[in-house]
């Protein structure tokens, strides 16, 4: 890894082996050691920065959701120096932090076949296989011939980890949120963040913006399209000590309790929208999820997220009281987690040099430059209580192409996961875990093959023979 103030030899200063593996260590113990060796002055260029230190790398990976995991562990396994940024103290954004419990994606669609089929294979498949057999979980077939992969958040978020380290040549920092971003001559050159309170800047010779939200690409200036008003958020609860047996009788007793409710005004009407999160309750501990109305266009998303988190945080207490005084499988439930943040389906997205259409994912359309497959149909959650379901075709896939992941202004940038360009019916389609692990480990190998200055066809064929 270089530095502002020139390369670092071999057993560095951030406990780079002789093998040239990167050892784990905290960020805080990244970053004091970084500070008392390499603390340089602002030489780079005049660009204004907020901190004194300045990080030089190959590949900078912005959040480490399951795009930025599968991005950096491809980056660092393509040789290239890179850096994950993440601004809470874990790894796997909504799948950790939002719990939404089951990966979709990963799958064929198939209503006849008595076993998951890959859509691919590659990195989602090995990620897939490792927190299977770490979890202990199986795919299950939810509806229609759709298959998922249930989880547990704590393990995603270590077998994340684990990759992340086992991959090789990839330093991750922790509790750094990145809150601004430069270019010049159509190339990110700076990338500032605070770590655990600390300023840092980076400056990298390409980047993944993986933040779910496009914050990087777009505070360095690229286009992009606000998507929160297109799908409704929603928070994620466990409770325990549920009757098993209310899983394999289904919620239609529960939601004719809650719709009497919501009718006699005892309870507001999102208290309709409570679905199961599938694979949980057969043990007494039922996840469920309750989902909000999508975002009103008229009020800036910061103040709308803080409205959502606190109403539907206040709305548990109640809502749990008349399950345990109205649903006799409640009778003795009490509740046991909240998700640490709520999660947001949808936010702002690239407009890039290609935008994935809806009809490209309804027809399961190729490409020979795609770099993924995307398998789940469209999965609409709007101001009905139950998902608008789109399916194409059963046991196919659509591909992505690579140009759904560059944004038109910034050369030396991808996106990947839920912030890449597509129009609003395909990213309620590619916005799943599944699909955000295949665009990410796709978006990591591209910019590796950016950072060392190779033509990016090679990458797409590079990948493209991963996949098959
Ligand atoms: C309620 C709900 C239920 C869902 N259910 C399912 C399901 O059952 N199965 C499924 O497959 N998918 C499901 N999804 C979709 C899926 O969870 C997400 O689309 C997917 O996890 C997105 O991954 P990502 O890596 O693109 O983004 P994210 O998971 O959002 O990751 C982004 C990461 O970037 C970090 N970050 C953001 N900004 C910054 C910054 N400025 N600096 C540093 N770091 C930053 C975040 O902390 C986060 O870790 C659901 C989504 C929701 C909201």
């Amino acid at each position: 890894m270089e530095f502002a103030g020139g390369l670092v030899p071999t057993g560095d200063a951030l406990g780079t082996k002789n093998d040239g593996f990167v050892e784990r260590a905290s960020a805080m113990e990244i970053h004091a050691r970084l500070r008392r060796t390499y603390e340089t002055k602002n030489t780079v260029n005049s660009t204004p920065r907020i901190g004194s230190t300045t990080i030089s790398c190959d590949v900078l990976v912005i959040g480490g959701g399951a795009a930025g995991v599968a991005a950096a562990t491809a980056a660092g396994h393509a040789g290239a120096q890179v850096v994950l940024l993440e601004r809470y103290g874990f790894l796997g954004g909504l799948a950790t932090t939002a719990q939404v419990g089951t990966i979709c994606g990963l799958y064929l669609r198939d209503t006849t076949g008595a076993q998951a089929t890959p859509v691919a294979g590659g990195f989602a498949n090995e990620f897939s296989s490792r927190l299977q057999s770490d979890s202990g979980t199986k795919p299950l077939c939810v509806d229609s011939g759709l298959w998922v992969l249930p989880y547990s958040p704590p393990i995603f978020a270590r077998v994340a980890d684990a990759i992340v380290s086992e991959s090789g040549n990839v330093t991750v920092i922790l509790h750094a949120t990145v809150a601004e971003a430069r270019a010049e001559d159509s190339r990110m050159n700076l990338v500032c963040a605070l770590a655990w309170n600390e300023p840092l800047n980076f400056s990298p010779k390409a980047v993944v913006d993986c933040t779910g939200e496009a914050t990087a690409a777009a505070l360095a200036g690229a286009n992009a399209e606000n998507g929160a008003t297109d799908q409704s958020p929603a928070l994620v609860f466990v409770l325990e000590n549920v009757d098993p047996g209310l899983v394999e009788r289904g919620l239609l007793e529960v939601r004719r309790e809650l719709r009497r409710a919501v009718e006699d005004g005892s309870l507001p009407a999102i208290c309709e929208r409570l679905a199961l999160v599938p694979g949980t309750g057969t043990n007494g501990r039922l996840a469920l999820k309750l989902s909000l109305f999508p975002a009103n266009p008229d009020r800036a998303l910061w103040q709308q997220v803080t409205d959502w988190e606190r109403e539907s945080r206040a709305l548990l207490e109640p809502l749990h009281r008349f399950l345990i005084g109205n649903v006799a499988a409640f009778r003795n439930s009490r509740l046991d987690s909240v998700a640490p943040q709520l999660g947001v389906r949808s936010g702002r997205r690239i407009l890039g040099r290609a935008r994935l259409a809806d009809e490209q994912v309804l027809d399961a359309r190729k490409s020979p430059m795609g770099i993924a497959r995307g398998c789940w149909p469209m999965e609409r959650w709007g101001k009905s209580p139950r998902p608008e379901m789109t399916y194409f075709a059963e046991r196919d896939y659509y591909d992505i192409p690579l140009d759904c992941l560059r944004p038109v202004e910034l050369d030396n940038v991808l996106v990947a996961g839920r912030c890449l360009s597509a129009e609003t019916g395909a990213m309620t389609s590619a916005r799943v875990i599944g699909t955000a692990l295949a665009t990410g480990w796709a978006a990591g190998t591209a910019a590796a093959f950016q950072a060392a200055g190779r033509p990016l066809d090679d990458a797409v064929a590079q990948i493209r023979r991963q996949m098959s």
